[in-house]
């Protein structure tokens, strides 16, 4: 495995499940804990592979965040407790932990920056000593694994990028707050409580639409965090430890892979384009990628495809649907105002926006006739 963020984890951890005997190493080029540019976010649907992976527990320790509000781009609101209460965890805490539990497995935990990759018969060399039956290219956002099987980064217009730091809040402060920006559209700002009296607060937008501003990025992207705060709640700090990244939607995805290297989490371009939500799909794409070098080693690609196809196939066709529709922000609106207004839209939002959710036409059409009567 290439990377050692949460796909990267997920995919050691199921090898070693589905197989105790096989030999699993895990590159990383950072030496663990590590931080990563986050909102630290851990959705729902994320614990349900944690529990497939035989960590159920894992976050057990830290207090759910039941509630969450989101205001659209033009003002609706809708602040609900969610169905299944989601997490927030500092990825330096959650990432170390899924290391910890691979090592624990039995996985090789090693430090080495991945710069070569060549196929000699049935295996894959990595840097011209490391020879493997099938690689997990996990390598995050700027794959280099991907470049190096000749599949094109993420287009700009399907990129993201957002600045996450951290600040001082109410301890008791229990609900992820989402404010949506017209300005620039789509872009939101975000607060999400730890939980120990600190959130993950952030700002992020589309790559072309930052470009466009013809402005430093951290000039934009510091500058708007900085004047949405007002908005986010009771924020009783400065923002620290700001660290900005790349994010590739799922609208822009590539073939997962060639040959006997799949491609699994942000190196597969699997960040929801609605959301920005990525670790859900990086441990299920993990997860898959092992079941598939596992179960089938000749032809590991076409067993992922088959893998991703079903677990994931129809939310991301109607992510693809979705994010076209939310271009116009005034699709947003109307679901927002509707999600306020009936419990199953603000439940099926949520398991879009974090899960493999998908619309039954019945919403759909509740949504389409909203917008349709705002536009008149
Ligand atoms: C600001 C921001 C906020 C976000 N907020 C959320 C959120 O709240 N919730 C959510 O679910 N998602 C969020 N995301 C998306 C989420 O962070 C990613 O989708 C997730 O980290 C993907 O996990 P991964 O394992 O694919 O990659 P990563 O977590 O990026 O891990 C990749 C690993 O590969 C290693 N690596 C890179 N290159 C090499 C190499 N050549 N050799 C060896 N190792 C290498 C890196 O050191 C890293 O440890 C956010 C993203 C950003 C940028």
């Amino acid at each position: 495995m290439v990377g050692a963020g949460p796909a990267g984890s997920a995919a050691a951890l199921r090898a070693r499940q589905l197989d105790p005997g096989c030999r699993v190493l895990l590159l990383d080029r950072a030496a663990f804990p590590r931080d990563k540019a986050c909102g630290d976010g851990i959705a729902a649907h994320a614990r349900q592979e944690l529990a497939l992976l035989g960590l159920p527990g894992l976050l057990d320790d830290h207090r759910p965040t039941p509630r969450l509000s989101v205001t659209s781009p033009g003002g609706a609101h809708v602040s609900a407790v969610v169905a299944r209460p989601n997490h927030v965890v500092p990825r330096r805490v959650f990432d170390n932990r899924l290391v910890e539990a691979a090592r624990a497995r039995g996985v090789e935990v090693r430090r080495h920056r991945v710069r070569t990759l060549t196929t000699l018969g049935g295996h894959v060399v990595i840097d011209g000593h490391l020879v493997a039956r099938a690689v997990v290219a996990a390598d995050g956002a700027n794959s280099a694994v991907r470049r190096l099987i000749g599949v094109p980064p993420s287009p700009d217009r399907h990129t993201a990028i957002a600045v996450r730091g951290y600040a001082d809040v109410p301890p008791d402060d229990d609900e992820q707050v989402i404010v949506m920006q017209s300005e620039g559209w789509p872009a939101y700002a975000w607060s999400f409580p730890v939980g120990d009296g600190t959130a993950n607060v952030g700002y992020g937008l589309l790559l072309p639409t930052l470009r466009q501003t013809g402005r430093p990025g951290r000039e934009i992207l510091h500058g708007r965090l900085a004047r949405l705060l007002p908005l986010l709640g009771e924020i009783r700090s400065p923002v620290r430890d700001l660290r900005a990244h790349h994010l590739p939607l799922s609208s822009g995805r590539p073939v997962p892979g060639a040959g006997r290297v799949l491609l699994a989490g942000d190196a597969a371009s699997l960040v929801n384009p609605l959301t920005g939500e990525g670790i859900y799909y990086a441990l299920l794409s993990g997860r898959l990628a092992a079941e598939a070098a596992i179960g089938s080693p000749d032809d590991p690609l076409r067993a992922y495809r088959r893998g991703l196809r079903g677990a994931l196939g129809r939310h991301l066709r109607t992510t693809d649907v979705l994010a076209l529709a939310a271009r116009s922000p005034g699709f947003i609106d109307a679901a927002i105002t509707v999600a306020a207004h009936r419990t199953e839209v603000f439940d099926l939002l949520v398991d879009v926006g974090l899960g493999a959710g998908t619309v039954p036409p019945r919403l759909a059409a509740a949504v389409a006739l909203r917008w349709l009567k705002n536009l008149t």
